[in-house]
């Protein structure tokens, strides 16, 4: 099942089945793939996030629907040469892994703009081909992130290893809650923690998840 409708009412179960409060988990529609009038439809239906994981792509996504109050966030691999550009035209970037990259970041985030929501990207798997931080490079890049202007550091976004057995999913998703925890009692001041897609949103509510990201089961399949 798919659309916007659908995946409201799936959310609201997810959430009231581990006794969660629907308002506590965010909805991103991650339009990658999909031309902007489909994004411009789920606007129209109430949705204000979006993201995407292509920079030439989202830009001229951008553009088509400048007239929209939407809610950019980035979601991909990040060039460094590219972080310039992510710092002018989003309002979250979800993917940040690199020191390079947090600090380009900060030092071409315009300051009429208010600060860039940040979250540090976690490769909890430790999978090779993977971007994202290991789990003992997290804190010390949250205490950079949180001293730099221009950035607001807002939480954690992982994408565990993709699995068939839904036990080592759920697994990956308590452990990236586990260091989010960590983080909030060593005084950090979170409240974004980035997980779940189409096939494993349910077990990313159940282990705290408070945005979830989905493309396909609100979009269709990416053509
Ligand atoms: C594509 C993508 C998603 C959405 O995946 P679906 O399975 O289509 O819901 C979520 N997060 C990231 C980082 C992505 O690249």
């Amino acid at each position: 099942m798919q659309g916007l409708e659908n995946l409201r009412l799936r959310l609201k179960n997810a959430c009231e089945s581990v006794d969660r409060n629907a308002t506590e988990v965010r909805l991103l529609a991650v339009g990658k793939k999909h031309p902007a009038s489909r994004l411009r439809e789920l606007y129209d239906q109430g949705q204000r996030g979006f993201g995407e994981n292509q920079l030439q792509e989202a830009r001229q996504k951008q553009l088509e629907l400048a007239d929209l109050d939407i809610e950019w966030h980035f979601i991909g691999h990040i060039q460094s040469n590219k972080s310039s550009t992510l710092a002018r035209y989003f309002d979250w970037v979800q993917s940040v892994d690199r020191v390079k990259v947090l600090n380009s970041l900060s030092a071409h985030r315009p300051g009429s703009l208010a600060p860039l929501n940040i979250c540090l990207q976690i490769n909890i798997d430790r999978e090779e081909q993977k971007s994202g931080l290991l789990p003992e490079q997290v804190a010390a890049m949250a205490k950079l992130a949180s001293g730099l202007p221009g950035i607001r550091l807002r939480g954690l976004m992982a994408l565990p290893r993709i699995s068939i057995v839904a036990a080592e999913t759920s697994r990956s998703f308590a452990a990236v809650k586990a260091i989010y925890d960590e983080l909030c009692e060593q005084g950090f001041d979170l409240d974004t923690l980035s997980m779940g897609m189409s096939s494993d949103l349910e077990s990313a509510v159940e282990q705290g998840s408070t945005m979830v990201r989905v493309g396909t089961d609100l979009f269709g399949p990416r053509p």
